[in-house]
């Protein structure tokens, strides 16, 4: 009989089946709320909780079970990495800004660790270093580039040479990369039920299952449907992120949505897992249609993460071809069956950057292009700060704009064409410094 790694997985992601939410009591929306929370990640937790400390009455809705978003389907991967480079930056931002942006990446990821520490969560926060590989020879440049720039902005970074690739990973496919010794890891669904449960301790109300639609600024409200009935909130918050709905038509025309598939293998013995991952360390590579992976937090397992250009809403179909991105990483796991595969959407925008920031009576913290499981936190506190007219609410991507495209109303075709030109470009030669 021929080996079906896929014989026996669950669509739960790994993470929701190792996390614990704690008892959460069952609660109504009122027809009149102070701040309504769209969303109930880490965006929605992290913003709920600093407004809840702060005085204000919160109710945090999501369409779905709490945190049903990306927060529990993500690579648990924490960076400062912000996506676009200082030269795109300078010339959009000029100098000073172009540097406060990237700054904000590491106040985002030196926030978290303090918040982890002070408020004690159990989230195997762990500085582990991340190792990007480089998949051709050609992105050692960009690699170089992007290491140069995180010294600058103060993150060590040292470039890793084709012989000592294997200290790092036991792969054969990278030709040298580039180690961050200070980026680190979490169990995204253990730090989500930890938020969860502060969050009930300060009386934030959750509705899950409740979908928020035609949210529209009354200029001294924000009125919405909850569900199927009508609410007048004070404000309100979008923590929506890669599923933003037309709940909000201004927030849809500026959120793309991109999947990503996520793979957990089977427990398999610790040892053949350090085998594969000397330094337990977070790994990505060069690649457009990124592929990212990691040891499982226990040290069990295998965790990969990969973008691929087939079609993104039927999980079934993008099987094989993330099967096969897995098996070029490790053909050592060929025989080694998968135990969950779940996908999600990443929120992309158009600036490439995360955003912040209050809009009438609508705050939003959205957009994390990939990389928000610290940005989250930051731009959580931030926007609960901002709301709250306190101080510290400033941030490095304040007053960038969220910006739309004409004739962009959230419409998802692009994305398979997206994707199929992202897998040429990523076997072509490099056209200039840039990681992918
Ligand atoms: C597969 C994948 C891998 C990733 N890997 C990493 C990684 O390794 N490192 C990293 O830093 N980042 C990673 N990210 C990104 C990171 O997970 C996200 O940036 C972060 O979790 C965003 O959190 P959020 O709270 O803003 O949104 P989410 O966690 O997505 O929450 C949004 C919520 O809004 C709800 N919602 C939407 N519309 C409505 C509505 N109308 N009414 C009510 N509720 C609604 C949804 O049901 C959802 O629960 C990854 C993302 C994905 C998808």
């Amino acid at each position: 009989m021929t080996f079906d790694p896929f014989a026996t997985y669950s669509e739960q992601p790994l993470w929701r089946a190792e996390m614990t939410l704690p008892e959460v009591p069952p609660a109504e929306v009122e027809p009149r709320e102070d701040v309504m929370v769209v969303g109930s990640g880490f965006s929605g937790l992290h913003t709920a909780l600093h407004l809840a400390r702060g005085g204000r009455k919160v109710v945090v809705l999501d369409a779905e079970e709490i945190g049903h978003g990306c927060s529990t389907r993500n690579g648990g991967q924490v960076s400062s990495e912000i996506k676009p480079d200082l030269e795109g930056l300078t010339a959009r931002h000029g100098a000073t800004k172009a540097l406060a942006i990237l700054r904000t990446g590491i106040e985002a990821h030196r926030h978290l660790r303090q918040f982890v520490a002070e408020e004690g969560i159990a989230c195997n926060y762990s500085v582990c270093g991340h190792f990007v590989g480089a998949h051709r020879e050609d992105r050692l440049k960009g690699l170089e580039a992007f290491g140069a720039l995180q010294r600058k902005i103060g993150t060590e970074a040292e470039m890793v040479p084709a012989d000592r690739v294997r200290d790092y990973i036991a792969s054969p496919q990278f030709c040298g990369g580039l180690h961050l010794p200070d980026w680190a890891s979490v169990h995204p669904g253990r730090l989500l039920a930890e938020l969860v449960r502060l969050c009930l301790a300060e009386g934030v109300r959750f509705v899950p299952r409740c979908r928020a639609s035609a949210i529209e600024d009354q200029g001294d409200h924000m009125s919405l449907m909850a569900g199927t009935r009508r609410v007048r909130a004070d404000h309100l918050v979008m923590g929506t992120d890669g599923y933003t709905d037309s709940a909000s038509r201004w927030m849809r025309r500026r959120i793309v949505s991109l999947a990503s598939v996520v793979m957990a293998t089977e427990t398999m013995d610790k040892s053949l897992v350090s085998q594969l991952y000397p330094r337990a360390s977070m790994v990505y590579d060069t690649r457009l249609n990124v592929t990212y992976h990691r040891p499982s937090p226990d040290g069990d397992r295998v965790v990969m993460g990969t973008v691929v250009p087939v079609d993104t809403n039927n999980l079934r179909a993008c099987l094989p071809r993330a099967r096969d991105n897995m098996l070029r990483v490790f053909p050592q796991l060929a025989e080694v069956p998968l135990a969950h595969v779940w996908s999600g959407w990443v929120g992309a925008t158009f600036s490439h950057l995360p955003h912040v920031g209050v809009k009438g009576r609508m705050g939003y913290a959205i957009g994390y292009n990939g990389t928000g499981v610290a940005m989250t936190s930051y731009l959580g506190r931030a926007l609960a700060r901002k709301m709250l007219g306190q101080p510290g609410g400033e941030t490095g991507v304040d007053g960038v704009e969220l910006e739309t495209r004409p004739f962009f109303h959230g419409q998802t075709w692009y994305r398979r064409p997206v994707l199929a030109l992202h897998d040429i470009k990523d076997r072509m030669p490099s056209r200039g410094a840039t990681i992918g």
